[in-house]
């Protein structure tokens, strides 16, 4: 638990505040079980050290076309930045991912980016 955590204050003070957090990176850098991982990370946003964001990926494949700090900020069509296409929103293909919040910034003593 201890190394999870310590792990993702490490990858956040490394980026000086950019990295994009979430459960497959913790896990390659940990090896800790994706469960543990998950909880962890879900803890940590109850505590206000991290905040979710939401990745709407191409369906082509070709990256994030979309990001927004909640899922209802997603329009239900969109113009893909990436490919040109119109796509349709589909809840079960938005990725989360996690970044630091203020309040973790100053705990590592990090100015925000
Ligand atoms: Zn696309």
């Amino acid at each position: 638990m201890e190394t999870v955590i310590s792990a993702i204050k490490t990858a956040i003070e490394k980026s000086r505040g950019r990295a994009v957090i979430d459960e497959e990176n913790v896990r390659n850098v940990t090896s800790a079980p994706l469960n543990l991982v998950k909880e962890l990370l879900v803890e940590l946003v109850g505590h206000s050290k991290l905040e979710p964001r939401f990745f709407w990926p191409c369906e082509d494949g070709l990256g994030t076309t979309r990001e927004a700090t909640n899922v209802s900020d997603f329009p239900l069509v969109i113009e893909c930045r990436r490919c040109g296409k119109s796509h349709h929103f589909d809840a079960a293909r938005v990725e989360v991912h996690f970044v630091a919040t203020a309040d973790l910034l100053i705990d590592l003593s990090i100015s925000p980016p």
